[in-house]
């Protein structure tokens, strides 16, 4: 396999099924540098194993037009293994991939129009900021002054413009992921792929670079995959989010969807603070494990095994519920101030631990019992999701 950077920034066209020969005109190198137009990406039944290990189970996934997608799964779900197919580093066992209506499934790396961002920078320690950024120009044979428009003009996008001289070795962990995404889309590529390019940095920084980085993102363009392990990353940054377990695409949708509308008990509890309830249907209607009747708006997957999706901050206390609420028996374990909201656990029957937050906007919540008597808690049928496996 090629180190990465390198494959990237190769200035030769080394695809098998190039049939161009000879040296290429200067019109034709500024031809493949002028800003391309972002393409929709889509994956079909895309799969791949390391021996005995699966890494992508028949993964189907479009990332449309100028989207952000992020990928959004445990270690060792997948997403890295999805991005190097989307780069072309990984060869895939099965299935196919398309830019727009192209098939580039054994298209080369360096021919794909890619820039990549890794959590480890992967930047030219010699050079300073400006030759870093001016490095995929250059092998690109762009001239002097064209250079140098486009490293400026990158280096204000990401704040750097008064670093353009230093060393990066003088630069700290943010700024010299600033770097890297500037030179990854300096060349105006149709497509950016980034894998977990903030996990190096501190978490008050990371969230300055989410925003930034999806304001860059919508300034340029490109079709970006993002990958995470971070849910409030992925919501933060993505247009949509793919979520991923054990090597298979689990739900794809916009952070509201994929929040509010989780289709298995893995993304409801991936995602937010919950707990699931098992439930089971009784006539037409559910009921929890102890026979309580359950009320919900949402509709109920079909199958045996299903769970109620109890969301922390959806809890309601008893004084907030009304005759319609589904009412829980909870026994309170602990009361927790967290500033800006309060954090109650309590244990429903069964052992299960239920979490109710709520924020406090005047001062502590006044009347709740004491740790070991019993609450009853609630949720509205408009806030029961109910979950398949
Ligand atoms: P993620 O990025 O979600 O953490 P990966 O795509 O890196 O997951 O890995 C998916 C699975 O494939 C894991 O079980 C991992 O151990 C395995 N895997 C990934 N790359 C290789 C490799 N080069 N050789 C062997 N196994 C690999
Ligand atoms: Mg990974």
């Amino acid at each position: 396999m090629l180190s990465r950077p390198e494959a990237l920034l190769s200035p030769h066209d080394d695809s098998p099924g190039d049939s161009r020969t000879g040296p290429r005109s200067a019109g034709e190198d500024a031809a493949r540098t002028a800003a391309q137009p972002p393409v929709r990406i889509s994956a079909r039944g895309i799969s791949k194993s390391y021996g005995t290990t699966a890494a992508l189970r028949d993964v189907s996934l479009d990332v449309k037009t100028g989207e952000f997608l992020t990928l959004l799964g445990p270690s060792g779900s997948g997403k890295t293994t999805l991005l190097n197919i989307v780069a072309g580093f990984v060869r895939l066992d099965a299935g196919q991939l398309f830019f727009d209506d192209e098939d580039v499934t054994l298209k080369a790396v360096n021919r794909r129009g890619l820039g990549m961002v890794f959590q480890n920078y992967a930047l030219f320690p010699h050079m300073t900021v400006g030759e870093n950024v001016a490095f995929p120009l250059r092998v690109r044979k762009l001239g002097r002054q064209e250079v140098r428009r486009r490293v400026d003009s990158v280096l204000r996008l990401v704040k750097l413009e008064a670093l353009a001289a230093r060393n990066v070795s003088a630069l700290s962990g943010g700024q010299r992921q600033r770097v890297a995404l500037a030179r990854a889309v300096v060349f105006s590529p149709r497509i950016v792929l980034m894998d977990e390019p903030l996990s190096a940095l501190d978490k008050s920084l990371r969230e300055e670079m989410q925003v930034e980085i999806r304001h860059l993102q919508k300034r340029i363009g490109a079709t970006t995959m993002y990958v995470t392990h971070d849910q409030r990353e992925a919501m933060t940054i993505g247009d949509r989010v793919a979520v991923m377990n054990e090597a298979r695409l689990i739900q794809c949708g916009t952070p509201a969807e994929i929040y509010q509308r989780p289709q298995t008990a893995f993304v409801a509890r991936f995602i937010g603070e919950s707990t699931l309830l098992p439930v089971r249907p009784q006539g037409a209607s559910l009921a929890l494990v102890d026979g309580t009747p359950l009320r919900t708006e949402h509709p109920v997957p079909s199958g045996d095994e299903l769970y109620l999706v109890l969301r922390a901050e959806r809890m309601l206390l008893p004084a907030e519920c009304t005759e319609k609420t589904n009412r829980l028996a909870i026994v309170l374990r602990d009361v927790i101030y967290q500033g800006d909201s309060l954090l109650i656990i309590g244990e429903a029957a069964g052992g299960m631990q239920v979490s109710l937050r709520r924020q406090l906007r005047h001062g502590m919540i006044g009347g709740l019992p004491a740790s070991g008597e019993t609450l009853r808690v609630g949720i509205d049928p408009d806030s029961a999701i109910i979950v398949g496996p």
